[in-house]
């Protein structure tokens, strides 16, 4: 069954080398109990290294059921092992966090045994070895005798045609010692058993031949009973370890050392939260943008989405409500030309010209997040505001003007508000006005906004007159339905008698260009002080005039660019015009994007390519501890690519778990807790699943990268190592 030729082993040493086997030439058959002796150093242990396979030998030929090995390669000699041999190790190497049953069992799991047949054989053998009681105890508090019943018991466990031990019997007690004989004697029946012993004379009851090695040489091969007819036996054939059972041993591991477990767990987390959080603020910054100067429209936040409708009706109710209820919408403006309406705060001594502390357009108080606040608190009522800039308190009331007028005396539409927050200003150029949303829907603000951005003509007879803001005033000096107009006006529109005309008024709707009729006095108007203002009207007339225009124009207010995106394409398809003024379609945008978005993919894995050193430094020595277990697996059988899928669920798992812990963490500060920035929210399906293939590939990697040295070299050099 198993033939060495000339077998020769040598150790090279710095400056010298050493001949540990010196062309042994032996034949055994498979029901032989073979004792070898033989002085300390005279190459015991080096022979049955060499026999299983834990050690290369240099000359000669290992032939093993007919095969030959000398020119085996790794692979082969890991299967030659796993299939072939049962070892016992002198210093019994165990999986100290293992139980008993664990370490026995484990070469039944390598050998691919199903759980039941495993369960029964480990029991079985338990009892036999005479550790009854013991199997759920960790190896390691076990005595010296105990550890090596064990591992007797794993290389039994196996089942396999060939038992090597290296003086299994020398840390026993005597009647301990006789059981465990017993027990080779019995399975030498149908295998070969090869046995190192420093005494021959307790195992020579047991043995049927006896070798004597001296100096790396055979020097006495005897047979001590006559040796009896080699049969054909049969043992288990060993299958490839299932998925499930890989998969075990990965969690079995990691269970067994929860310490080492924990400190790999806090490394992966402190590996995903970094990922995430850089990745999260790259994939942020790919959506924020720096303002719309090239879309022609003035408040141009990335927080605005302007619709129309393509068949340019008004909006009905039932969409207005729609859109309010859209996900990412947090409300919507009706009338949002007032976005556009420039505000100022005059300077408020009347006699200086030419002059205002601010100036800037209005915004939404709710798109104000409250940690920008930096005094006080959010507009609350119609005349609240929150202002930027450092020339203001809290508490003071200004002068707002909506018609962009330099002197205030001059001002057709001013109202008083009361400053009762500040914040800092996003840039230096810009100037913020947060207004409650009682704002947006007073009908003088919206008819401020309209006469200021666009024209109100006014027709009568033939005629059209441009009521805007250049040439028109709103103040109550004039009585309600009435309009004074210049007389300079009057003959444009070709009314000669200066004094109450009444008529029917028309106005062209600035959006719909629709007509809207209504009932108003025409006078001349008293002289103003400026000369350019060529008409008056009471406010509230004015405002009549649009309180009945529906909503052509609507602003949904989003969370911000990133749920603009969102929103802008729930709406594609739906009959909608849509506008996203902070961000133009256009081919350098769109370049600028793509670029930027291969620049942070880049980073991130720069980043990642980071935390994979960062993990290899903290994590080397816990893998090197690791490592020994490893050894030993892949001792008693355990193949490398098994080893390296073991290792790989291992890592997988941990940082499966410290993503999953993040994420939760991340959702929990984004929806109850809000501590930190939101990074969650910018992410989409494919970050989330670019985050998380690169931080498994990153845990692969690790996994390989520890486990590369382990099968580079012989299990016994590996042993070394440890
Ligand atoms: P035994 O088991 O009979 O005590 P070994 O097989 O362990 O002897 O050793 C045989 C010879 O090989 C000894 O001279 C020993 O010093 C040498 N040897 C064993 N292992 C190594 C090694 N890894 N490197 C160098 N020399 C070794
Ligand atoms: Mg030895």
């Amino acid at each position: 069954m198993l033939h060495l030729k000339n077998i020769a082993k040598y150790y090279h040493e710095p400056g010298s080398v050493v001949q540990a086997l010196d062309s042994i030439n032996l034949s055994f058959s498979n029901n032989e109990f073979v004792v070898i002796t033989g002085e300390s150093g005279s190459g015991k242990s080096t022979l049955l290294n060499v026999i299983s396979g834990l050690d290369t030998y240099e000359d000669g030929e290992l032939l093993f059921m007919g095969q030959e090995t000398a020119y085996f390669s790794k692979d082969d000699w890991e299967t030659y092992r796993k299939n072939n041999i049962g070892f016992i190790f002198q210093h019994y190497n165990l999986i100290e966090s293992f139980t008993v049953f664990q370490n026995i069992e484990m070469s039944s799991i390598i050998k691919g045994m199903d759980k039941e047949a495993r369960k029964q054989r480990v029991n079985d053998l338990i009892k036999r070895v005479g550790l009854s009681g013991k199997e759920n105890q960790k190896a390691s508090p076990l005595s010296g005798g105990e550890k090596q019943r064990v591992a007797i018991a794993r290389a039994l466990a196996k089942d396999a045609p060939l038992i090597i031990a290296d003086e299994p019997t020398g840390n026993l007690d005597k009647k301990t010692g006789e059981k465990i004989l017993e027990l080779l004697k019995e399975i030498s029946k149908d295998r070969l058993v090869l046995l190192v012993s420093h005494s021959f004379e307790s195992v020579k009851p047991y043995a049927t031949r006896h070798i004597r090695l001296f100096d790396g040489e055979v020097t006495l091969d005897k047979e001590l009973t006559k040796r009896p007819e080699e049969t054909e036996v049969k043992h288990e054939t060993p299958q490839d370890m299932t998925l499930k059972n890989l998969i075990g041993l990965a969690f079995r591991n990691i269970f067994a050392t929860p310490k080492r477990s924990l400190f790999t767990l806090l490394i992966s987390l402190f590996i995903v939260i970094v990922f995430a959080g850089v990745y999260g603020s790259y994939v942020q910054q790919a959506y924020s943008l720096n303002g719309g100067t090239m879309s022609g429209i003035p408040n141009a936040t990335e927080q605005r989405i302007i619709v129309t409708r393509e068949d340019n009706k008004a909006f009905t109710d039932d969409e207005r409500t729609a859109f309010r209820e859209m996900n990412h919408v947090i409300t919507t403006i009706d009338y949002d030309i007032i976005l556009d309406l420039r505000l100022n705060i005059p300077v408020s001594n009347g006699a200086q010209r030419g002059g205002f502390r601010a100036s800037g357009h209005a915004q939404h108080a709710e798109t104000l997040s409250r940690s920008r606040l930096n005094e006080g608190r959010l507009p609350e009522s119609p005349y609240e505001v929150v202002l930027s800039g450092d020339d203001f308190e809290v508490g003071d009331r200004v002068k707002i003007d909506y018609s962009m007028r330099f002197e205030p005396e001059l001002s057709v539409y001013m109202e008083e508000y009361t400053v009762v927050g500040l914040v800092d200003s996003r840039t230096a150029f810009s100037f913020e006005f947060y207004f409650h949303e009682s704002f947006f829907d007073n009908p003088l603000s919206i008819a401020n906004a309209f006469l200021n951005r666009s024209n109100l003509p006014l027709h009568y007879n033939d005629m059209t007159f441009d009521l805007n803001f250049y040439d028109f005033a709103v103040t109550d000096e004039v009585p309600e339905g009435h309009i004074w107009l210049r007389e300079r006006a009057m003959a444009q529109l070709g009314i000669n008698e200066a004094d109450n005309q009444s008529l029917d008024a028309r106005f062209t709707e600035p959006f719909s260009q629709e007509l809207h009729t209504m009932n108003l006095t025409l006078s001349a108007a008293a002289e103003g002080p400026d000369e350019f203002i060529s008409g008056k009207m009471h406010p509230d007339t004015f405002a009549s005039i649009f309180a009945s225009i529906p909503p052509y124009q609507m602003t949904l207010i989003v969370e911000d660019s990133f749920a603009a995106e969102r929103v802008l394409s729930a709406l594609e398809g739906e009959g909608y015009n849509t506008l996203y003024p902070a961000r133009q379609a256009d081919p350098f945008t769109d370049m600028l994007r793509i670029i930027m978005s291969i620049v942070f993919g880049g980073m991130a894995l720069g980043v990642a390519f980071i935390m994979y050193f960062i993990g290899y430094i903290s994590l080397k020595n816990v893998m090197s501890a690791k490592r020994k277990d490893y050894v030993i697996l892949r001792s008693i059988g355990l193949m490398k690519k098994e080893l390296n899928l073991v290792t790989m669920f291992e890592m997988l798992i941990t940082m499966l778990i410290a993503v999953g812990v993040v994420l939760i963490a991340l959702n929990l500060n984004a929806h109850v807790f809000n501590f930190l920035p939101d990074y969650l929210r910018y992410y989409q399906f494919g970050n989330y699943l670019f985050m998380v293939i690169v931080l498994l590939a990153l845990s692969v990697f690790l996994a390989l990268r520890f486990n590369k040295r382990l099968f580079d070299i012989s299990v016994i050099s590996a042993f070394k190592e440890q």
